[in-house]
């Protein structure tokens, strides 16, 4: 039996440091009695994962420092069953980093030491090339050098392998032309689409204008999430507004990441876009449903039963 097609993604990994606080410190103060965790994050390897988890074949393509995250965050990904030999050891700068403050109504405090993630040079993915090339779906988003995003994208496009970029963070002032016209399908939510363009999203004709906007500098198809409000899609011959699923919302924390690893691995089965667009979006909305990033992102067994029951 041959093996499933595979799903590459070349992103970012990050390891956060969260403490639990009754209140947010004020500058220069000091606030005790807080309870710390820590967990695997990074918008790279959490797309890694909610394709793994949605049933794809994956590989991560990424950077760690050589330290105790790094070794921790590897054996973690390589023990779920992803592919982590594209994931490289730098030598001198740390594994990513976010130090996040939470209080008891969930206000939060983010500092982030991208670390490693920024020394993913495009002469180190070209080492990984073989790596990037047995993909069916590349899955790449912004926290890394934008010179690797684009490497990555041009290896991907000279083979006709379809590409998917998640434009998160997104540049004020957008993204260059021949950046985005190496980009099959992008999946902004509502504020990168906003950034990337200067214009609302609020409005159905405000989205489809943002739509026309980004597919005239050169993007594919343009695939909007709207949060509680679905995803729209346009591509070169039609438009369609998708309405999400139903559910019962505690922590919207990861449903982007759940959304794109499940779109690129339901491209990667050979699905149609249309209906990869709502597997994507059973897959963003049980990550909802769940505190926390990683441990929100739901299984293909979830995502089957949530496409059932909206079918009966
Ligand atoms: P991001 O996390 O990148 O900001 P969104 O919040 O737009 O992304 O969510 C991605 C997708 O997840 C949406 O397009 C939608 O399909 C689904 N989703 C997000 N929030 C909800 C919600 N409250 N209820 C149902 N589905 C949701």
């Amino acid at each position: 039996m041959s093996l499933p097609a595979k799903v590459v993604v070349v992103g970012s990994c990050n390891c956060d440091l969260t403490i639990r606080l009754d209140h947010l410190p004020r500058e220069g103060e000091t606030v005790s009695g807080g309870e710390f965790s820590q967990c695997f994050g990074g918008k790279g390897a959490n797309q890694a994962l909610a394709a793994l988890r949605a049933g794809a074949r994956v590989d991560l393509i990424g950077k760690l420092g050589k330290d105790r995250f790094g070794e921790g965050y590897q054996e973690s990904l390589t023990g779920l069953g992803m592919g982590t030999q594209g994931l490289l050891q730098d030598e001198s700068l740390p594994t990513g980093l976010a130090f996040i403050l939470v209080d008891r109504g969930g206000k939060n405090q983010i500092a982030v030491a991208p670390g490693a993630n920024l020394r993913l040079s495009p002469e180190e993915l070209a080492l990984l090339k073989e790596t990037l090339l047995e993909a069916r779906v590349l899955l790449v988003q912004l926290e890394i050098p934008l010179a690797t995003v684009k490497y990555a994208l041009e290896l991907a496009r000279e083979r006709g392998i379809r590409t998917i970029l998640d434009p998160a963070p997104a540049p004020l002032g957008g993204l260059p032309s021949d950046l985005l016209s190496l980009v099959d399908i992008l999946t902004p939510n509502e504020a990168e689409a906003e950034a990337l363009t200067g214009c609302k999203v609020e409005e159905p004709e405000q989205i489809r204008q943002v739509g026309r906007r980004l597919r005239s500098q050169g993007v594919g198809s343009v695939l909007i999430t709207l949060a509680s409000r679905g995803a729209y899609l346009q591509t070169a011959t039609e438009e369609e507004f998708f309405p999400a699923f139903r559910v019962n919302a505690v922590d919207s924390t990861a449903a982007g990441d759940a959304f794109n690893g499940a779109l690129a691995c339901a491209l990667s089965e050979g699905r149609s876009l249309r209906e990869s667009v709502i597997w994507a979006s059973a897959a963003g909305a049980l990550a909802t449903t769940r505190l926390g990033a990683q441990p929100s992102l739901p299984a293909r067994r979830e995502i089957e039963e949530l496409l059932a029951f909206r079918r009966a």
